[in-house]
């Protein structure tokens, strides 16, 4: 998901078969049946959750699924379920909805997959003991979700109503209706918006000490913020690399006095205050940051192998403004397990959840509100309980 201007007008309800308008066409690669990963590198823009590596801008439409033809007895023309979201949270949701024949359809972003599309090696899911690239992972959760009937539009949408059910989504000026909706846009790191940041990302710029920290063993790296984030990463990353440099561009810090204590007395950090990063400098890879002071603006080389940007995240909720109830740093509110201040509306992911945002704790969410929703839909009499999966 990225956040984007409205652009779409509500259209008339949608025909029976929803959305009214077609879909693009299939992008090579993620059908069912077996793993083949054609993913398009080419589309690497932008900073945060899904932003990376896009997997080419058309949905795949490989698999049935989608809006019901109405053999529940309700209106065909409305989904039982729509997720939001097509990261690993909005991908289990979908694989478990569709393996209880709920037919879902996921509105997955026009970037879609979530953070992990630009996460390099993921060595902390289960089921991978050598590791698993990111997009290969959200490649294989795809394939999954489809697998069982899931059908994935690769559209952000824009806004919402749901003011009454079914609830009615604008995605590329096309509507879509549903019974029930899962939200799980994620979380977007926020990145310092520089060229040279760009273009080393996965090469020695991360935004995910727990996620890449493993490969900078004996190595001098640097973190850049002054929350807790940032003094939190240092100190996780002090377990592996030889020094860990934070660089924060004021003298006094957001993160509380505890984490500031701490990384003061870790021998392997060295606090760096006034001073902001202008360059990431290397090739192939991170070799040096160009900074500057933000006092004098003196600038100097330093070298280092790798950036830990960790300068904060944003909750991706701009399409439900004014809908969900949102906590002081803006992510959603969960009311119960994996439910919203709005019957029928569900959340999961890092668009709740900015503890742990972890891809097996994401999963494990969507997993939940899945099987929340069907529940709700099978106490509704809109899913036949017989067609409750045995999970
Ligand atoms: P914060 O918003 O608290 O801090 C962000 C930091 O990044 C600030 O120091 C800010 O600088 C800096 N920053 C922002 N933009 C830039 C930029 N463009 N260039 C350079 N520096 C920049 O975010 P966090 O992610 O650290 O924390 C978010 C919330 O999560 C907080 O409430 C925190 O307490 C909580 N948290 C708690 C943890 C724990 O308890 N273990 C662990 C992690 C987070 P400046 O101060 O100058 O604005």
């Amino acid at each position: 998901m990225t956040d984007k201007p409205t652009t779409s007008t509500p259209s008339s309800p949608a025909a029976p078969g929803a959305p009214a308008t077609p879909e693009a066409p299939a992008a090579p690669g993620f059908g069912s049946g077996g793993f083949s990963f054609a993913i398009d590198f080419s589309g690497d823009a932008g900073a945060g959750a899904g932003a990376g590596v896009a997997l080419g801008q058309a949905a795949p439409i490989s698999a049935p699924g989608g809006p019901s033809d109405g053999a529940d007895g309700h209106d065909g023309s409305v989904s039982k379920v729509v997720i939001v979201g097509s990261g690993p949270a909005g991908l289990t949701a979908a694989i478990y909805a569709a393996r209880a024949n709920l037919e879902p359809l996921v509105l997955a972003g026009v970037e879609p997959g979530g953070q992990l599309m630009i996460t390099s090696e993921v060595e902390n899911f289960p089921g991978f003991p050598d590791g698993i690239q990111g997009p290969e992972l959200m490649a294989r959760f795809r394939a999954q979700a489809e697998r069982f009937g899931t059908r994935i539009v690769d559209v952000d949408v824009e806004r919402v109503d749901f003011s009454e059910r079914p609830f009615r989504l604008w995605a590329r000026g096309v509507e879509y209706r549903a019974e029930s909706v899962i939200i799980a846009t994620g979380a977007s790191a926020m990145w310092l918006g520089l060229e040279s940041e760009t273009r080393l990302r996965g090469r020695g710029v991360s935004a995910c000490a727990t996620c890449d920290g493993f490969f900078f063993r004996d190595r001098e790296v640097a973190v850049v913020g002054g929350g807790d984030t940032a003094l939190e990463e240092a100190n996780f990353l002090t377990r592996f690399a030889s020094k860990v440099h934070l660089l924060h561009r004021r003298d006094t810090f957001r993160a509380s006095k505890i984490m500031l204590d701490r990384a003061s007395a870790n021998e392997k950090i060295q606090i760096h205050t006034n001073v902001a990063v202008e360059e990431v400098l290397g090739g192939a890879k991170v070799e040096a940051l160009r900074l500057r002071d933000t006092i004098t603006n003196d600038e100097r080389v330093l070298p280092m192998e790798g950036l830990f940007v960790a300068i904060g995240h944003r909750p991706n909720t701009a399409a439900f403004a004014g809908w969900l109830a949102v906590d002081d740093k803006g992510y959603l509110v969960v009311e119960g397990h994996t439910g919203s201040q709005i019957d029928g509306v569900f959340i999961a992911g890092d668009v709740h959840d900015h503890h742990y945002r972890q891809a097996v704790t994401a999963a494990a969410d969507g997993c939940k509100a899945a099987i929340d929703v069907e529940h709700w839909l099978e106490a509704r009499g809109i899913a036949r309980a017989s067609t409750v999966t045995a999970w």
